[in-house]
């Protein structure tokens, strides 16, 4: 999800470079100075109670502005991305945007600041004031807004700039020379986003098929708690030794052993582009572990899927599978593979449903061969990977 803030003094050019970038990315366009000017033509309480605020030059308390800006989100629950403008004004609004939007389990991409001096910037306004019909267009004004900048504002870049996400470009050059500028910068901070996928359905569904084409499609690194505790038992390091009797009888091996393993593996690609996650999380305490995990390193779940399959084909699957190379200890007998299936749905259903409130759950029927499942994958995954960029 892309979120951008504008940045900078009154006149900057921020409501100009919104147009061309909401229109550019298709975002959701949020400018508080916009939706109190409606509130007061609309005459509701809020707008009385900015009304003599605004027209005096002075900032609107955060208590207003947090309730526009949630209204605003809540009411575009589908944004493909949100684009602030006069937003955040205090260093408290950066804290109300970092919790609005991780309650959306997302965060800001990044801050552009358009950088003006105060005399142009009173040139300009003093230039709009001729045809923009505000009432807060009158020098006098203009003045007490641009002191609040100065005092409250512009303070708040030190926020976004200890966070890496604080971009300055030159305001004085042509439209579209900063609108450029702009657009390399996003481009830059787009690249930086992970793609992360995260792979559910039962045993035998067929997600490490799916999960290694995702992988090699986007370039993600591949992730399977299963093979690395396999792994493990192979080399019969300490880990291995310790899960080796878990893993038999087809439990669940305990968190700390399995976020550990996963951690590591997430530290030895700092590089990568993103991660597909499959048997985990596999509980609802393993799902907050890895937003956790993937907020360490400034990301987040990008896309969930879940393969379903009949129960009996599933069996029959790893039966199957049981009686080649691939393999798992737990795919040799019926009754472990039964007590699995059964497991599964007592502990992973919970997982499904944290991924489905948060709007980032794709169902796929996961009968027919693996190209046919994969014919169905293609589609719902380009358009999260589209998402996510
Ligand atoms: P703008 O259209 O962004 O220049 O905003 C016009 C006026 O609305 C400002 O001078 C403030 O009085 C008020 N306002 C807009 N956004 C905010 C905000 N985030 N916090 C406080 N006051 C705001």
């Amino acid at each position: 999800m892309l979120n951008i803030a504008l940045f900078g003094a009154p006149g900057a050019g921020k409501g100009t470079q919104s147009e061309l970038l909401m229109k550019k990315h298709n975002l959701v366009y949020i400018s508080t100075g916009n939706i109190l000017r409606e509130e007061i033509r609309s005459g509701t309480s809020l707008g009385e109670a900015a009304r003599s605020i605004i027209e005096a030059g002075g900032l609107v308390s955060d208590e207003i502005i947090v309730q526009i800006i949630e209204k605003k989100i809540t009411s575009n629950p589908d944004a493909p991305g949100f684009l602030f403008d006069g937003f955040p004004r205090t260093f408290v609004q950066a804290y109300i945007l970092e919790g609005l939007l991780l309650k959306m389990h997302t965060s800001l991409t990044c801050l552009l600041f358009l950088d003006v001096t105060p005399e142009e910037s009173l040139k300009r306004l003093l230039h709009r004031a001729k045809t923009s019909g505000r009432s807060d267009d009158t020098e006098a004004v203009i003045k007490n807004r641009l002191k609040e900048y100065r005092e409250k504002t512009a303070p708040v870049a030190r926020f976004y700039r200890d966070q890496g996400i604080f971009f300055q470009v030159n305001g004085a050059g042509s439209v579209e020379d900063i609108y450029r500028q702009l657009e390399d910068i996003i481009d830059k901070e787009l690249r930086k986003v992970l793609f992360n996928i995260v792979l559910l359905g039962y045993p035998g569904a067929g997600r490490g098929t799916q999960a290694r084409k995702l992988a090699q499609n986007y370039n993600l690194v591949y992730l399977s708690t299963g093979e690395m505790l396999k792994e493990e038992i192979r080399k019969r390091s300490e880990v291995g030794q310790t899960v080796q009797n878990i893993c038999d009888k087809g439990d669940l091996v305990p968190d700390e052993i399995v976020i550990k393993l996963i951690e590591k593996h997430i530290r030895r690609n700092p590089e990568a582009s993103g991660f597909v996650f499959k048997g985990f999380p596999r509980t609802l305490v393993q799902a907050y572990i890895l937003d956790g995990l993937l907020r360490k390193i400034n990301s987040s779940v990008s896309f969930t899927l879940d393969i379903q399959c009949p129960t009996l084909e599933l069996i029959k699957r790893l039966d199957a599978r049981g009686k080649t190379s691939r393999r798992m200890n737990y795919d040799m007998e019926t009754s472990t593979i039964v007590h699995r299936l059964e497991q599964h749905e007592k502990i992973c259903l919970p997982v499904v449903e944290y991924y489905k409130k948060q709007g980032k759950m794709t169902v796929i029927d996961g009968s027919g061969t693996p190209e046919e499942v994969w014919s169905r994958i293609e589609e719902p995954a380009e358009n999260a990977w589209r998402r996510a960029r």
